[in-house]
C-alpha cells in the first residue's frame, strides 16, 4: 500500500490476507474500550476472561514448590514434544480416561492448548479444506482453521436441548471437503457436558464419513453435579482422534502456559499428518520447560479443583447464584451449566429492541462498567446471547449480576 506524504510516497504495511477470516473478539473491540476506560481511571468489573488466578483461585502449594525446585534444571530446551516425566504423566492420564492406543510418542506438550490448536490445524489443512466447528465455539478453533487456509463450517449447538450439538445439522454440513469434526466438551461458552450416547452419535458420523475428531477437553476436571466426563476418543478406537487438555483451568495456572494433545486410535491413517505435526513441533523448539516440569506433580497430586466443584465449593455455588439471578431477569433465560465456569444466557431481543450484541455489550460497559463478551465473539449468528464468566467471589458476583438486573430494567424499553 502507498500513501501520499508531502513529496514522498510513503510505504505502509497492512495485515496479511490470511487474517481476512480470522476473528478473536473475546479480546476484541469491547475489551479494548474497557481497557481505554480503565486507563482513564474507571474501575471495570470483568466477567469476560476465563482466568481463575486473579479471582483468588490458587494452584496447590506443592505445584508451586515443585516449580521452584526445578527452575534451575529447566533452563534449557526440552525435547520438542516435551519432557519425559510430563509426557509419561499425561500418558497415564490418557489411560485413566480410557483413550486407546496411546504411547509416549503420541503426546505433545504445548504453550497452553492454544498453541496446539494452531499447530494441529496448520499441519492439516490445505486451502479449501473444511472443518466442522461448533457454534457457539471457543473462537480460537474457528480462527485457527481459517488462518490455516481452511474453512470453518459451523454446526449448531441446540440451546433447547442442553446446548448439545445438533447431529442432523452436523450431518447436513458434511461435504467432500470435510476433513474433521471439532467438539468442545465440556463446552466454552455454554458449560454443556456431553453424554455418552451423544458422543457415540458423533463418533458414528465421523466413522461414516472418515473424519478426524478433535476434542478440546480443557475443562474435563471441572464437571459438577456428580456427572462424569467421557473422552470421545475412548469411544473411537478405530478412528484417528486428537484430544486436548491442560492445566490452565484445573490448576489455575493459565499464565504458566502448559497444555497437551494426545493422538489416539487409528494412527496408521494419519502417518503423513503426524510427520507434519512433528515438523511444526520441532520448529517451535519446545513448550515452556519449567511449566512442563510440574505436570507430573499436578496430575498425580492433590486435586484442589475438586473442592471447588462440589456443593459448598466456590465454582459450584457461584454457578448456582449466577444461574438463579440471570434467570430472574424478565426477558433473559439461561441453561444451567454443568461444567467449566461460563454461562451463555439468551436475551429476548424483541423486548429489548436489540440488533447488535456488540452494541449491547458496549452499552452495558458504558452504563454499568461491567465487561461481558457478546455472543458474536463465539461465532453465534444471532445478536441474542452473551457470556458471563462466573469466577468472581459470591459477594462481588451478587453485586455485579444485581447491576446487570438493574440494567435490563431500563435498557431500551419504551
Ligand atoms: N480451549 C478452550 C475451550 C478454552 O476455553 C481455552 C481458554 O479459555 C483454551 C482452549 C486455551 O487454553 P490454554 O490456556 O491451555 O491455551
Amino acid at each position: 500500500q502507498t500513501q501520499q506524504s508531502g513529496e514522498n510516497v510513503m510505504r505502509t504495511f497492512g495485515k496479511s490476507h490470511k487474517l481476512d477470516h480470522v476473528l478473536y473478539d473475546v479480546r476484541g473491540p469491547v475489551a479494548d474500550e474497557a481497557a481505554r476506560m480503565e486507563a482513564s481511571g474507571t474501575h471495570i468489573l470483568k466477567l469476560n476472561i476465563g482466568n481463575p488466578a486473579p479471582f483468588g483461585f490458587r494452584t496447590p502449594d506443592e505445584v508451586v514448590y515443585d516449580m521452584a525446585q526445578q527452575l534451575t534444571d529447566t533452563e534449557g530446551y526440552s525435547p520438542s514434544k516435551g519432557l519425559f516425566s510430563a509426557r509419561k504423566a499425561i500418558m497415564q492420564y490418557a489411560q485413566l480416561k480410557n483413550i486407546p492406543n496411546v504411547s509416549i510418542d503420541d503426546i505433545y506438550t504445548g504453550n497452553g492448548v492454544s498453541e496446539l490448536i494452531n499447530l494441529s490445524m496448520s499441519a492439516l489443512l490445505d486451502n479449501g479444506d473444511e472443518v466442522l466447528v461448533p457454534s457457539p465455539d471457543y473462537p480460537l478453533w474457528t480462527a485457527c482453521v481459517n488462518l490455516a487456509g481452511g474453512k470453518a463450517v459451523h454446526y449448531t449447538c441446540d440451546e433447547e436441548s442442553e446446548w448439545y450439538p445438533d447431529i442432523d445439522d452436523m450431518r447436513s454440513k458434511i461435504t467432500d471437503h470435510t476433513k474433521a469434526i471439532v467438539i468442545i466438551n465440556p463446552n466454552n461458552p455454554t458449560g454443556a457436558l456431553y453424554p455418552k450416547e451423544l458422543l457415540e452419535q458423533i463418533v458414528q458420523l465421523a466413522r461414516e464419513h472418515q473424519l478426524i475428531i478433535f476434542s478440546d477437553e480443557i475443562y474435563d476436571r471441572l464437571v459438577m453435579d456428580g456427572l462424569e466426563h467421557i473422552s470421545i476418543a475412548s469411544l473411537a478406537p478405530d478412528l484417528f482422534c486428537v484430544t486436548f487438555s491442560g492445566l490452565s483451568k484445573s490448576h489455575m495456572i493459565a499464565g504458566w502456559r502448559v497444555g497437551w494433545m494426545i493422538l489416539s486410535g487409528n494412527k496408521r491413517i494419519a502417518k503423513d499428518y503426524i510427520e507434519g505435526l512433528n515438523m511444526l513441533a520441532n520448529m517451535r523448539m519446545c513448550s515452556n520447560v519449567p511449566a512442563q516440569s510440574i505436570v507430573q506433580t499436578a496430575l498425580g497430586g492433590h486435586q484442589s479443583v475438586k473442592d471447588y466443584i462440589v456443593p459448598g465449593g466456590r465454582v459450584h455455588d457461584q454457578r448456582d447464584l449466577v444461574y438463579d439471578m440471570l434467570n430472574a431477569i424478565p426477558g433473559v433465560t439461561a441453561v444451567k451449566p454443568k461444567a467449566a465456569f461460563y454461562i451463555f444466557p439468551k436475551i429476548d431481543v424483541k423486548k429489548f429492541n436489540i440488533h447488535s450484541d456488540e452494541q449491547f455489550a458496549l452499552d452495558l460497559l458504558h452504563d454499568k462498567h461491567i465487561l461481558i463478551s457478546h455472543g458474536a465473539a463465539f461465532n453465534w449468528p444471532h445478536p441474542d446471547h452473551f457470556r458471563v464468566v462466573y469466577l468472581p467471589r459470591m459477594g462481588m458476583l451478587r453485586e455485579t449480576i444485581g447491576e446487570i438486573q438493574d440494567f435490563f430494567s431500563y435498557y431500551r424499553q419504551a
